[in-house]
């Protein structure tokens, strides 16, 4: 059997008596113009390995092997792998099913080694600690294309002074370009989430700041964010307040969301030369 031979994901789904989880997150595509859209922006090479977090029912498991991706997918609900074991049959050397959890997975190994890019429909309850990991982590991925709720994609890309700003904006855009690349209403999904979603793709930077200084801008992010309506003095003030901002050249009446990236990164080095 071929992937074009490959029965439509609703009739697999009804075969094999899979509803979806709440628990797991599950809200699938299962419009193959969804998936094959997402799988283009991508933007991958044919050959490429694409790690797919959350494979569910395959719909875009199955635009990422027509692109010509080899796919290695993990999946926590091991209640698929029966379903997705048909598109092992269909694409035989370009797709392996790990059963597991993406939040304790080890990338490189499901790397092989190998630069990966990684796609995936993100369940919601996990998006944003699975996108820190990848962020910030030992391993690097080659992109991230990644659809998250709306709400989670506009923080991950907010500019500064933005409602949206705040942690994940700076440790993303310190590590990578982010873009918003593709809207999707929630009635795209079945079973439809209460809210909209965004495909957002990262592409990290070719510079990406030390893991001491990624660390840095963890701790100071989340001291600066978690009190965001204090001066920065007074947040950061057990980790050095003033003197810190001063060494930093920010104005002592900055507050976290009027702090630019390269200002949190200056802070981040500032503290680091302190310690
Ligand atoms: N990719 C499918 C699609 O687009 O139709 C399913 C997307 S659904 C939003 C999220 C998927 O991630 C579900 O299949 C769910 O079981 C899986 N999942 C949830 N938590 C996970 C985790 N920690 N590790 C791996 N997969 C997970």
């Amino acid at each position: 059997m071929s992937l074009a031979d490959l029965p439509p994901l609703r009739e697999a789904l009804a075969e094999h008596g899979l509803l979806a989880r709440k628990a797991f997150g599950q809200h699938f595509l299962l419009d193959l113009n969804i998936t094959r859209k997402i799988a283009r922006l991508a933007a991958f090479e044919p050959g490429q390995r694409v790690i797919e977090v959350g494979p569910g029912p395959g719909g875009l498991t199955r635009a990422l092997l027509e692109a010509g991706a080899r796919v290695t997918a993990i999946e926590k609900d091991a209640r698929f792998a029966p379903l997705l074991a048909s598109l092992s049959a269909a694409a035989p050397d370009a797709f392996i099913l790990v059963i597991g959890d993406a939040l304790i997975a080890d990338e490189a190994a499901l790397a092989a080694g190998e630069p990966a890019h990684i796609v995936a429909n993100l369940p919601y309850n996990v998006g944003t600690p699975l996108l820190i990991k990848w962020l910030t982590g030992p391993w690097r991925p080659a992109s991230m294309t990644l659809m998250f709720q709306k709400e989670v994609a506009e923080r991950i890309i907010a500019p500064v002074d933005g409602q949206a700003y705040g942690r994940l904006a700076v440790i993303a855009q310190a590590t990578c370009e982010a873009q918003v690349v593709m809207d999707v209403p929630a009635r795209a999904f079945t079973p439809p989430p209460k809210v909209d979603s965004a495909v957002v793709r990262l592409t990290p930077l070719a510079e990406r700041p030390s893991d001491a200084r990624l660390d840095a801008l963890q701790t100071l992010t989340a001291a600066a964010f978690g009190q965001r309506r204090k001066m920065l003095r007074a947040s950061l003030k057990a980790l050095g307040g003033e003197t810190l901002i001063e060494a930093a050249g920010l104005d002592p009446q900055a507050r976290a969301e009027t702090v630019d990236v390269s200002g949190f990164l200056r802070l981040a080095d500032a503290w680091l030369a302190a310690r």
